[in-house]
Parts: structure tokens; sequence; C-alpha cells
């Protein structure tokens, strides 16, 4: 195989078991014999402070372990964020956009990435961007969440009347709140799909239950559909 082939093969493997650290590491030996040593511990020095307890400096920087190692994966974000975001700058920030890149969150409030273990896992978008570009990010990234930051899904405990406008499997936007809320048929199809869709028909109304699960479902929908599943 190719070198470039061998790396590839390695980011899939990366990409279809975001849990798994061994892929991470490997991926990480490999980039030292490559050259690149800086990336290369940076995925190790991640992958070592996920699995460490939280110490008691909190967002201070005390002189345990883990301090030192959150400090490190900071100034390698300052260096080389846009470098190790795979395309991810060009994608979403608009030319003028406020970005910032410290610790483990790169970008601005509507268009972010966040990196955990060395890699992209979260993304955060307008919806337009992630409908154009998110086939392409989850090609690159082992992304499992992703935010579309220009819409609200939200649930009102006890009458459930968040609301994606859908009615009888049709989108109706007057049922919508806001322009907000709304969503583009394809994904309304995503998130029907999920079979968790609480839906009451008769009142127009869907949603989950609580605004974070209406995130999570969302998100759910966003990737799959990025990712091609016609589950
Ligand atoms: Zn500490």
């Amino acid at each position: 195989m190719m070198v470039k082939d061998v790396g590839e093969a390695l980011l899939q493997d990366i990409r279809d078991n975001p849990a798994d650290d061994t892929p991470r590491l490997v991926y990480a030996d490999w980039l030292d014999e490559q050259g690149e040593g800086r990336r290369a511990e940076f995925i190790r020095d991640g992958v070592e402070l996920a699995a460490l307890k939280d110490c008691r400096h909190g967002t201070f920087y005390g002189n345990c372990r883990r301090c030192f190692l959150k400090r490190s994966l900071k100034a390698a974000m300052g260096k080389y964020a846009v470098a190790w975001s795979g395309g991810l700058y060009s994608m979403l920030v608009e030319p003028g956009d406020r970005f910032l890149a410290g610790g483990s969150l790169v970008g601005n409030p509507r268009s972010h990435w966040h990196f955990d273990r060395g890699f992209v896992w979260k993304v955060g978008c307008p919806l337009a961007k992630w409908l154009e570009h998110g086939a392409e990010i989850v090609r690159r990234h082992p992304v499992t969440s992703v935010k579309a930051t220009d819409r609200k899904p939200h649930a009102y405990a006890g009458t459930l009347r968040t609301v994606y406008g859908w009615v009888g499997g049709v989108y109706a936007p007057g049922v919508a709140d806001s322009p907000r809320h709304m969503l583009p048929v394809g994904v309304l199809t995503a998130l029907d799909r999920s079979g968790e869709l609480y839906s009451d028909h008769s009142h127009g109304y869907c949603g989950w239950g609580t605004e974070a699960k209406a995130c999570d479902v969302l998100s759910d929908a966003l990737i799959r559909l990025a990712k091609g599943d016609p589950r």
C-alpha cells in the first residue's frame, strides 16, 4: 500500500470506531514514522487526558499531570488549530469571522468544532453549512455530535409542544414557532426515520420531551444524513 493509503486506512478505523482509543494510538505511531511527531503527541496527550479524573485545580493550572496535559493541548491548538482541522476552517468560517483557537474549542459561536483525544468529534455550524459540507466533514473526521447553531430544538416540559412542524408526515412551516425552528424536509425525513420522533398528529406537534433529547436526536439525524445512511 502507498503511504497515503496506509494513513487513510488508519483514519477509517478511527472513524469506524470513534469510542476506541487503540486506532488513535496506532495512527499516532504511524504519524511518528512520517515525521509528524507534534501531531502524534497531541493525539496521545488527548487520549491520556480523557482517561484522567478531574483534578482539584478547576479552570486554573496546577502542577498535576492533568493540568500539564491541558496546557500542552491548549498550546498546540493555539498553533495548529487550523492545520489540524482538516478543511473545517475553509468550509465553515466566513471571511472576516472572529476566530478563536484555544482549549478544545476552535471557531466562534456560529461555527466551531471541538477536539477530543486528538480528533474533531463535535461540530457546530448553521444548518445550511452542514447540509453543504456535512458529507465531506464526516468523511474526514470521527464526528459523533453536530449542533445546528441557527436552530433551536426545545421542548416544553409537560406539554411536549416542541415543534418542527410535522403534521401527518407533511412539513408544515406554519406549525413551528418561528423560522429558527424550521428544518428542511430532508432533515425531517431523517428525524422521522430515527423512530424516536414523538408525534401527536392530531395536534400537529412533535418533539422529544426534553431539549437535550431533541438536540441529541437532531444531531444523530444530521450525521446519518451526511453519511447518506438510508436507515
Ligand atoms: Zn490539576
